[in-house]
């Protein structure tokens, strides 16, 4: 043997091979795991994972005040009820998670501190190969499997995105990330200005109002927030009526989710109205004299961007009592002391918290490649958000922007689990999304149409992500209400899918 089949021959036998290999340990991918173990029993399966523990974006985000804005009917999983307050911190929803690995026995399944950096297809050998780096050791592993189950998130978790401001080197302040929140950050009695008002600044600021000399919301342009109680009333009468625990999280998420779906088409069909509804929400706290014109009007119909949702109207109380106000003006140059805005306006700062989003990463920072060739997933059409033009064997999940991204954690599983068993049923051992013939004149267009969302990572990072055609089974079509309903119905004899 020479050294090359020698080097061959060991790294051979090093390499573990599973049927399914899923990225992530975050909401997705133990939801992933979940359904596998009870939907395809006996299919062998590792959960590769960057972290040192489960959680993903309930991990990666340590700041003050850290909660979803979605409800944890629908962000927690179908099939085990939440039983607390609706909106949760991560601690909770950490919990949460910790206790559907215990229950179901999926800790053994999961490899932290595993980062996966790449992953190529033979067609050869019907086989993924996924190399990874384990980050305690440095020491490089390798899988292969039958099926790749991408449940990394859409966002690079090591760094936020920060733009680049003029002068930010002269401030002699801290300049702060949510995304890497410093532990030993003491904001006791400092000046804060948060740059940003998305549902981070609204979480963050009235965690820290009250302990801070004053918060400071600047933005560009103002965001729409629900607001309201954090309870859901049928929940609390079914269970003051005793209700088993189980049908309350079915019904409560129900009722959320015809909510959501009649609010959605209200923002659609009657963007004025329901533009009122959240504006006299917002107007019920600060009252008729504060300018709710500048500061919570946005120019956007509702629902273009995430509408983040404000727990008994924790942020408005924080501006009422006067220790946070809003800013709505542009950053002309960060000083020693602060920041110059353009209407000339200074805002003194001891603490700069740069609440500006993510950097999308559609495929987790791995390099791909498909029969020898390099893949750009965008230069692939998507089978319905979640499968590729050309990618053989491979699922990757994208939830809902304007409901819980966990629904479709549960609905892509459901299909994963029954094209799963159809290739064992069938001896396929390749699934490959194909256009058909009537898709071949289809228009391509972005991912996602910025007329109906436009997120600023999104915008920044369009280009990365594949295309959509013009028709549902070639577009992420962002509604859970029709998806709920198609997607149990997806013909998997379809040419769309083409077996070998
Ligand atoms: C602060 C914040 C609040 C949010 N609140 C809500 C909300 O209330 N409701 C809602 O619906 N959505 C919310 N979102 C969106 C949220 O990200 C998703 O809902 C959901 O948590 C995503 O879950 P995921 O498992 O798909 O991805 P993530 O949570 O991003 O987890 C992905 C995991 O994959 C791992 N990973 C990535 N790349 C690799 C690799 N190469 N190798 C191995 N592992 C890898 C990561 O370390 C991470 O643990 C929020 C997002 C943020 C940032």
């Amino acid at each position: 043997m020479n050294v090359q089949q020698q080097i061959r021959a060991a790294s051979a036998d090093s390499t573990e091979h599973f049927g399914v290999v899923i990225a992530g340990a975050g909401i997705s991918g133990v939801g992933a795991a979940y359904h596998l173990t009870k939907q395809c029993p006996g299919t062998s399966f590792v959960v590769l994972e960057t972290q040192a523990s489960f959680g993903g974006t309930w991990r990666t985000h340590r700041y003050p005040g850290i909660r979803s804005d979605s409800d944890l009917h629908t962000f927690g999983y179908r099939f085990k009820p939440w039983t607390s307050a609706p909106i949760a911190t991560a601690a909770e929803i950490l919990s949460y998670m910790g206790e559907v690995i215990e229950e179901n026995g999926l800790g053994r399944h999961i490899r932290y501190r595993h980062r996966i950096s790449s992953a190529r297809w033979s067609s050869e050998e019907n086989l993924w190969t996924i190399e990874a780096v384990r980050t305690d050791s440095g020491e490089a592993v390798r899988f292969t499997a039958n099926f790749f189950w991408m449940c990394q998130g859409y966002y690079r978790h090591a760094e936020g995105y920060t733009p680049e401001w003029k002068a930010m080197e002269t401030f002699k302040g801290r300049i702060v990330h949510p995304q890497q929140w410093p532990e030993d950050l003491d904001y006791k009695d400092k000046r804060v200005v948060v740059i940003g008002s998305g549902a981070t600044a609204a979480t963050l600021i009235p965690a820290i109002a009250n302990d801070s000399a004053h918060v400071t919301m600047l933005q560009r342009s103002p965001t729409y927030f629900r607001t309201g109680r954090n309870a859901i009333d049928i929940a609390e009468t079914l269970r003051t009526l005793q209700v088993d625990e189980t049908w309350i999280h079915e019904i409560t998420r129900r009722k959320i989710l015809y909510d959501q779906a009649e609010f959605t088409r209200k923002t659609f069909e009657e963007p004025e109205a329901a533009k009122k509804d959240l504006l006299s929400a917002v107007e019920a706290y600060l009252g008729p004299d504060y300018d709710i014109a500048t500061h919570f009007t946005p120019k956007y119909r509702p629902w273009r961007q995430r509408i983040a949702f404000i727990p008994d109207g924790d942020l408005f109380q924080g501006i009422k009592s006067g220790k946070a106000s809003v800013v709505t003006d542009e950053i002309d140059r960060f000083t020693e002391t602060g920041i110059l805005l353009k209407s000339g306006k200074t805002l003194e700062a001891d603490i700069i918290v740069t609440a500006t989003g993510f950097n999308l990463s559609a495929n987790g920072d791995m390099e791909f490649g498909v029969d020898g060739k390099p893949l750009d997933f965008a230069d692939t059409v998507t089978y319905r958000g979640m499968m590729f033009t050309g990618v053989p064997n491979l699922v990757w999940v994208f939830g809902y922007f304007r409901a819980s991204w966990t629904l479709r954690v549960d609905l892509v599983a459901d299909f994963v689990c029954r094209l799963l068993d159809h290739m064992k049923q069938t001896g396929a051992r390749k699934v490959t999304p194909a256009m058909r013939a009537e898709d071949h004149n289809m228009a391509l267009l972005p991912w996602i149409d910025p007329e109906n969302f436009n997120p600023g990572y999104m915008m920044r990072g369009m280009h990365l992500l594949p295309k959509r055609g013009d028709k549902p089974e070639w577009q992420h079509n962002q509604d859970y209400w029709a998806e709920k309903d198609e997607f149990p119905a997806i013909d998997l004899n379809d040419r769309a899918f083409v077996y070998e």
